[in-house]
């Protein structure tokens, strides 16, 4: 066994996590007089969170009417009817709330004439269920809006008293003997101490796995670690299949250029300088939801009218629109533009491509953020002592394909939500369990075989591998032939890590070791992404299989569970589809949300 010395600290919950989900579950929890702690591997404010530009969508009606029956009819539709009913609901009637609380923390919101929040219009936001004009929903504090709520939270968070860990990599999730989580182990960057986290609740919020791919919008850190934990701890992942290539990543570098560029009347070209969303959604043409426009983009390229020399990408224009309002409404996107393209988005178009963006799938959890272990006679079982929210989680309400600005509701909606639920459950009387010191011995051999690793394969190759075999066969559109192929080629890579080599033994801010950690997190979600697809004959959401176009409701409306353990093994459960509140009660009518063809 390693040898390794370790500290323990007790707690209520501790939060796994501080981007935009982390913190507000952190904040919930410490505002209750829980002792709570957040273990964190970047500085709080530098979580990929603080790049979210275009907002956070709430029905609040400054611009115009909304009703968070319509907001919750377009995040049913925008997922493709993947979404569980109940957790739509809970988000799109608790999102103004969530929004006001945030508004009250001290976000500074940009603001109408009148001295409201100011709101944008964003893709597969509409009015009338879906019959009447886009409406203006998405709140924003400029091109800033992560930002904005990231340094807010934090400031909240620290009032409250809660204890923050920063740059402490949590490793692995211990888990007691009867199934329930007690905690992690975690190692502290800066110094090499190790530390066990005793708690009655653990909440994963480790953000998305964008990584697993070559090109992507999120930060390096996004590595889908919660995730790893999840899956080397026996529990299933959930809808894995299904990741969002965002319409307008800016080409060659692939950071974002913000949906609400569209919103505030940016548009798309082809080579022949047509409009060319016009004709394939008619109604909401460059505003259509982003999978759709997405796949418009690769058709006009595949079919060679595509710009730039080698007819490969797609122009963003803004040049058409009063440099004042750019300046004052997407400054950050602005100087992007500039930085990374060269472009003046004043005088000239963007170059852009479709760009991995966000993981629809994640750890399954209910609307309380319980992360879920399902069982034939129990689809619904609650893992005790574990949740996970934001973007590792899936609750589900972004189902096949999540709407812009329906992330960073997401996360304070079920941060707070998570943070009700465990004031609920936790016995904040009750002793501090007791450790599977087996779990923390286990947890510490796999840090330590990693660590002294003499393969002849670098972490940063068998990434590269990884990432460009999930580029290639698990991209906008699939085939029955491009899934296979990528199943064994991801496989192959994944037996790779036995092979692994680390160069670096030290225990402080080992970054080597740090990054093969983070790789042995991201092959079990490539894993779980691509044999999930392969699996699933149909076309949904983002999973657009070419040969198999349609939407099969009868077969395939079910969610996807993966449970990863050198192979991947599949299974499914049902959807959620009866809402919290009756028609009666104020609910919305289920006729208005049954399943139909989704056209924009
Ligand atoms: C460029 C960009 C722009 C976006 N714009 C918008 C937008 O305008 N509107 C919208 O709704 N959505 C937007 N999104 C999506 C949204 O921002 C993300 O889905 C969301 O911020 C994820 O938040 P999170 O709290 O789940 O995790 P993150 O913000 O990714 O934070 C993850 C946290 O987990 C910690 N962590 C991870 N692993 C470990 C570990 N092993 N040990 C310890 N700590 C760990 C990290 O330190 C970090 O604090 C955007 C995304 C990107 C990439």
């Amino acid at each position: 066994m390693a040898a390794y010395d370790y500290i323990t600290h007790d707690y209520d919950a501790i939060v796994i996590g501080a981007g935009g989900s982390g913190l507000r579950a952190t904040l919930g929890l410490a505002e209750q007089g829980l002792r709570t702690a957040c273990v964190t591997k970047v500085f709080p404010t530098r979580s990929h969170t603080v790049a979210a530009q275009g907002g956070i969508a709430a029905s609040l009606g400054n611009m115009g009417p909304d009703h968070w029956q319509w907001h919750m009819y377009d995040t049913v539709k925008g997922s493709d009817w993947l979404g569980d009913v109940d957790a739509m609901e809970y988000l799109a009637r608790e999102a103004p709330k969530a929004v006001y609380e945030l508004e009250h923390y001290g976000v500074p919101f940009s603001r109408t004439e009148a001295g409201k929040i100011y709101q944008r219009p964003f893709g597969g936001h509409t009015t009338e269920f879906g019959e009447g004009p886009p409406v203006q929903r998405t709140c924003a504090a400029a091109d800033r809006t992560g930002h904005a709520i990231l340094h807010t939270l934090y400031g909240q968070s620290l009032k409250e008293k809660a204890e923050f860990f920063i740059e402490f990599f949590a490793i692995d999730l211990l888990m007691g003997e009867d199934g329930q989580c007690q905690g992690v182990l975690a190692w502290c960057l800066e110094d090499g101490s190790m530390h066990v986290f005793n708690a009655k609740m653990t909440v994963l919020a480790t953000g998305g796995y964008g990584r697993a791919y070559f090109s992507a919008t999120s930060a390096h850190t996004c590595t889908g670690d919660g995730g790893g934990m999840v899956a080397r701890a026996g529990l299933p992942l959930q809808d894995m299949e299904f990741v969002q290539f965002h319409p307008t990543g800016i080409y060659g570098a692939g950071c974002l250029i913000t949906e609400g560029a569209r919103g505030e009347g940016g548009y798309l070209t082809n080579s022949e300088g047509e409009r060319f969303m016009e004709r394939y959604a008619p109604t909401y043409k460059d505003l259509a939801s982003r999978d759709v426009v997405s796949r418009c983009m690769t058709m006009e390229i595949r079919e060679g009218r595509g710009v730039g020399k080698d007819k490969d990408h797609i122009h963003l224009h803004l040049n058409h629109l009063p440099a004042e309002a750019l300046a004052e409404r997407l400054p950050g996107i602005s100087e992007s533009a500039k930085i990374f393209s060269g472009v003046d988005v004043t005088k000239e178009p963007i170059p852009v491509l479709p760009t991995v963006h966000y993981n629809m799938g994640g750890i399954p959890t209910n609307y309380w953020g319980e992360v879920l272990s399902p069982t034939a006679d129990d689809p619904d079982r609650i893992v005790p002592g574990l949740m996970a929210v934001g973007e590792a989680g899936c609750a589900s309400v972004h189902g096949a394909n999540r709407l812009g600005s329906n992330s960073l509701i997401d996360l304070v909606v079920f941060g707070r939500a998570a943070a009700i639920k465990a004031g609920e459950v936790v016995d904040r009387k009750a002793a501090p369990g007791k450790v599977n010191v087996s779990q923390v011995e286990k947890a510490l051999d796999r840090f330590d075989t990693l660590r002294h690793a003499k393969g002849d394969t670098p972490t940063a190759e068998l990434r590269a591998e990884m990432q460009k075999t999930m580029q290639d066969d698990a991209a906008v559109f699939r085939t029955d032939e491009t899934l296979a192929q990528g199943v064994e080629k991801m496989y192959r890579v994944a037996g790779k890590m036995d092979g692994i080599q680390v160069s670096d033994r030290s225990m402080i801010w080992n970054t080597d070791l740090m990054e093969t950690l983070e790789l042995t997190n991201l092959m079990p979600n490539a894993l779980a992404t691509i044999v999930s697809a392969e699996a699933r004959k149909e076309s949904r959401g983002a999973h657009a299989h070419e040969d198999y176009p349609d939407r099969n409701d009868e077969t395939w409306r079910k969610h996807t569970l993966a449970r990863v353990n050198g192979k991947v093994e599949l299974d499914y459960r049902p959807v959620h589809v009866n809402p919290l509140i009756g028609h009666n009660e104020g609910g919305i009518d289920l006729d208005k949300i049954k399943p139909k063809a989704r056209v924009y």
